[in-house]
């Protein structure tokens, strides 16, 4: 079988749970959306079955495989939902919905009330992306109470730049959020990771810890005690001993200035590690710090062996983990780890449950 593996630890993904809501305060969703950023959404809903507040994901289709799967907790879907019949399946589901448009301000006017949803109004405070105009508030509480779906409201917001401690906009996006809001009932929410992490002035009710869950901390420079969730690992295949000036890989990318060892590795960017990382990138080889040389291809990339001679076939390659952050790979391909997290696939996934550990 062919070695590539994510191993999932889904006691750091409660532990990291825990020291989300307890920074916060309050009670947190747990978000889950596009599969749990690759690590498998069911499995990890199930892991924090027990001690979440509920659940965050993106679309209804997300939402609705939890329920089927036995998730009973509150989901909130993130986006709410694109077409008028899809509100009562949510109701149906006893799923919370996002409200963000006037396009789902209108369909809440169309369809005829079934059971009633807890409805999260979503204002925009600065992402400008998605949400109502503070000065809307009113106006659309009015409306969605008018429509006779809503049960519970809560109000939300989403912080642009919350990984940057010293960008004044995310204090500008609180303020505005609390004066549109000021007087009007329902619960709040405004805080992601960063925000929890970074920003004690937007703790309210409710917390959206996201990519902090999976233990890659979105502000990489201080310690907050994150455990890494998923170790992508392999193995060496083969190995193969090269002189000096020898090109390794599609384009001939690396060429070694030294004798090389070089050991091919069962990964490639068909399984999510990125092809954009550059040569230099750390991998981990039965521990110990070595690095990428050559081009990522499909299904293998190569790694340097020289320094680490009792490695060879069947060494142990993490490519991200407790050895390697996934931020360090990110960083390197010029992206982000959310991005490399939730691209993982074809590998197989193992799911480690150690309870005692946390
Ligand atoms: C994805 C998402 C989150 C979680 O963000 P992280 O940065 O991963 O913590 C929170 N709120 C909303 C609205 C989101 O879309």
């Amino acid at each position: 079988m062919r070695p590539a593996v994510a191993r999932i630890d889904l006691a750091a993904l409660r532990h990291n749970y825990h020291l989300a809501r307890e920074r916060h305060g309050g009670r947190a969703f747990a978000v889950i959306k596009a599969n749990a950023y690759g690590h498998g959404a069911v499995r990890c809903a199930e892991a924090l079955g027990d001690v979440v507040d509920g659940f965050a994901v993106a679309i209804m289709e997300e939402a609705l495989s939890l329920r089927e799967a036995g998730v009973r907790k509150p989901i909130l879907v993130l986006e709410g939902v694109f077409e008028a019949h899809e509100l009562e399946e949510a109701a149906r589901r006893d799923l919370w919905l996002v409200v963000h448009s006037d396009a789902q301000l209108d369909m809440l006017a169309r369809v005829p009330p079934s059971a009633s949803l807890t409805l999260w109004l979503k204002l925009n405070s600065g992402m400008n992306r998605a949400g109502f105009e503070p000065d809307r508030a009113g106006e659309v509480l009015a409306q969605v109470r008018e429509s006779g779906h809503c049960a519970e409201i809560g109000w939300m917001t989403h912080l642009a730049r919350a990984d940057e401690p010293d960008c004044p906009s995310t204090a500008d996006q609180i303020a505005l959020f609390d004066r549109a809001t000021r007087g009007l009932p329902g619960m709040r929410s405004i805080a992601n990771s960063a925000g929890i992490l970074g920003w004690s002035a937007a703790r309210r009710d409710w917390a959206r810890p996201g990519i902090m869950l999976y233990g890659a901390d979105p502000m990489p420079g201080e310690a907050h005690g994150l455990r890494p969730v998923m170790q992508l690992r392999s193995r060496v295949m083969s190995v193969r001993e090269l002189p000096p000036g020898t090109p390794v890989g599609y384009g001939a990318r690396f060429v070694t200035a030294r004798p090389t060892r070089v050991g091919l590795v069962a990964m490639g960017y068909a399984d999510g590690y990125p092809r954009s990382a550059p040569d230099g990138t750390p991998v981990a080889v039965d521990g110990s710090l070595t690095q990428l040389i050559g081009r990522v291809s499909m299904d293998m990339l190569t790694v340097d062996l020289t320094e680490l001679p009792n490695s060879g076939v069947g060494s142990e390659v993490e490519l991200w983990g407790g050895h390697v952050s996934v931020n360090r790979v990110a960083e390197g391909a010029g992206t982000i780890s959310y991005e490399l997290l939730c691209n993982v696939k074809r590998v197989r996934f193992e799911y480690h449950d150690d309870a005692s550990s946390f």
